[in-house]
């Protein structure tokens, strides 16, 4: 279990427990509250939803890395790594694509 995963289980339990007192504040006709409390769930679920993608990330990372240090060609990861998307290509940082042989 990596951190991200964690960090993922973490935000939507936060996430439920916040829901739960949004619809009991609703009940109560408590609606400023509500309104705050609802901000809060979409809050840590944005983060969850994050937080999966970092954790799917670092997996399929460990992955290659693995398949490389057995000696086999995985292939680049798609995006190859963070800055190369970012970036538009210009730039690369731990990047997965194979180094460019300059002639
Ligand atoms: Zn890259």
């Amino acid at each position: 279990m990596t951190t991200h995963r964690r960090y993922e289980l973490a935000a939507t339990a936060g996430a439920v427990i916040l829901a739960a007192l949004t619809v009991a504040c609703v009940y109560r006709s408590l609606y400023a509250p509500a309104l705050g409390l609802a901000l809060g769930v979409a809050v840590l679920l944005e983060a969850a939803v994050r937080e999966r993608r970092r954790h799917h990330r670092a997996v399929a990372e460990a992955e290659w890395a693995r398949q490389r240090a057995l000696g086999l060609d995985p292939g680049p990861l798609d995006p190859c790594c963070l800055l190369g998307r970012d970036s538009r290509g210009a730039a690369h940082s731990n990047c997965t694509r194979p180094p460019v042989e300059e002639s």
